[in-house]
């Protein structure tokens, strides 16, 4: 079953912009996000994961 058109459009929480809900969230960075990080990534656009996890990188 392919659930369609149930894909709620979700506000992120640092820009506002529109997101989809279904947008995969990165787990795989160095260092691995905590439980909490996990969860106020699902809150953010994929702009903002990507500089919320660029920011938080540790320089090699
Ligand atoms: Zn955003």
């Amino acid at each position: 079953m392919v659930e369609r058109g149930f894909i709620a459009n979700r506000l992120c929480t640092n820009c506002g912009g529109k997101f989809l809900g279904s947008a995969p969230v990165i787990r795989k960075v160095i260092p691995p996000v905590t439980q909490e990080e996990f969860e106020a990534l699902r809150g953010l656009c994929p702009k903002c994961r990507l500089k919320f996890v660029k920011s938080r990188s540790v320089p090699a």
